[in-house]
């Protein structure tokens, strides 16, 4: 969470290049560790202060700033503040007196990470087949699903198992047995189950989500990421949307930063707080499709034995065949115009066309 004054913004291009520079551009995904350390790098280049270790407690507008109160009793004032706290996020309970906790979905998650080499250690002809794969692997079963891929260029593999939720009600996470994870996907391939029997953690994660919230903006206050939109991880987006609200945020505060003239006599706190309400216009109802479409997943991944599930796999086969989805899919990320939207939308040209009309209303 960070109080931001005018605040530099973290440089969308930059972040880009330099992992394109370290990683290459041939893998698609990256371990949050890595990124969180280039972002780190970047704000650190920019001049951002970083104050590590604050655990914040409450928010208060006052008429001239607004301010967070840290547990230690420090306090940090700034013209914005934007609460990046999370699900359980303490921010949206202190600005919003919302004390709502977040509901449970009925899921939850295991999780592993390989490095190449073990993997490819276990000397099984199988599994490196998956390795050769290079891609996203996804095995589904009633009410459970298995995502496996390669991390940072495939010198690392994460797997990620999802079954019912059998942690008692309010625990976040907790220890589980090694037994009972493999027994919950005793009988899937093989393969899969070669690789589970390598896990020697088994820490359980609940997954936990929350009703659409009226809004994420209060005056000077404005929520971002799982603060404001938590979801489920089946279209592995939650990171992917907290980063676009980041980005949006940077092109409408670094707009307003570099036009002066729109904050002059008294207006800037007023200025700041409509580009904040244009912030929340640009990004909550494609972060509410977004949760939905993770939704829409967790039912077509764990859907029961039947008639339905004849169809799930039939169209999972076309696509293995032909390598083409088959017209009007119904499947989130098999139906194109439903990918294009959500994944090949330009978030920086709409926002800065977005700051152009907002300022063209201020000034008419
Ligand atoms: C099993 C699983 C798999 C996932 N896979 C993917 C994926 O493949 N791709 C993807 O895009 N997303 C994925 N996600 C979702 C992703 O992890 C979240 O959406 C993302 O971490 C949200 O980022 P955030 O910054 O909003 O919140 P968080 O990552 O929760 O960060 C919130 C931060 O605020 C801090 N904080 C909390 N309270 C306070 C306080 N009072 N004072 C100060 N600081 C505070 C916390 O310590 C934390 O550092 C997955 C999630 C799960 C559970």
């Amino acid at each position: 969470m960070r109080a931001y004054n005018s605040g530099r913004i973290l440089a969308r291009k930059d972040v880009c290049r330099r992992i394109v520079d370290l990683y290459g551009t041939e893998w698609m995904v990256i371990h949050r560790a890595r990124y969180h350390a280039l972002l780190l790098d970047e704000a650190t280049r920019l001049g951002v202060d970083i104050h590590p270790g604050c655990e914040v407690q409450d928010v208060e507008v006052r008429p001239d700033s607004t301010v967070v109160r840290l547990h230690d009793g420090r306090t940090f004032a700034g013209h914005v503040v934007i609460g990046a706290d999370g699900l359980w996020s303490q921010m949206r309970r202190s600005a919003w007196q919302d004390h709502t906790e977040p509901s449970e979905t009925g899921d939850l998650a295991y999780r592993g990470t390989f490095s190449a080499d073990q993997l490819k250690d276990m000397r099984d002809e199988g599994v490196d087949e998956l390795l050769e794969a290079s891609d996203v692997q996804v095995w589904m079963g009633p009410g459970k699903h298995v995502v496996f891929y390669p991390l940072n260029g495939g010198t690392q593999y994460n797997l990620v198992l999802l079954r019912p939720d059998n942690l008692p009600p309010n625990t976040r996470t907790g220890v589980g047995s090694l037994d009972e994870m493999r027994q919950t996907f005793e009988g899937w391939d093989p393969r899969l189950t070669r690789m589970i029997a390598q896990l020697d953690t088994a820490l359980k994660w609940k997954l936990c989500h929350c009703e659409e919230l009226e809004t994420w903006v209060k005056g000077s206050i404005a929520l971002l990421g799982d603060a404001c939109h938590p979801t489920l991880p089946y279209q592995a987006q939650g990171a992917a949307m907290a980063v676009e609200d980041g980005l949006v945020l940077g092109v409408l505060l670094g707009r307003l930063q570099q036009s002066p003239e729109l904050t002059q006599d008294g207006t800037k706190q007023q200025a700041l707080n409509q580009v904040l309400a244009l912030y929340e216009r640009l990004r909550k109802a494609r972060t509410t499709i977004n949760v939905q479409g993770a939704l829409n997943m967790r039912d077509f991944f764990h859907l029961g034995d039947g008639e339905e599930q004849v169809w799930r796999d039939g169209i999972m086969r076309e696509y293995n065949e032909s390598g083409a989805w088959p017209e009007g899919c119904r499947w989130n990320w098999g139906d194109v115009g439903y990918e294009r939207s959500l994944l090949g939308f330009d978030l920086v040209v709409d926002a800065g066309g977005q700051f152009d009309r907002w300022r063209e209303g201020r000034e008419a």
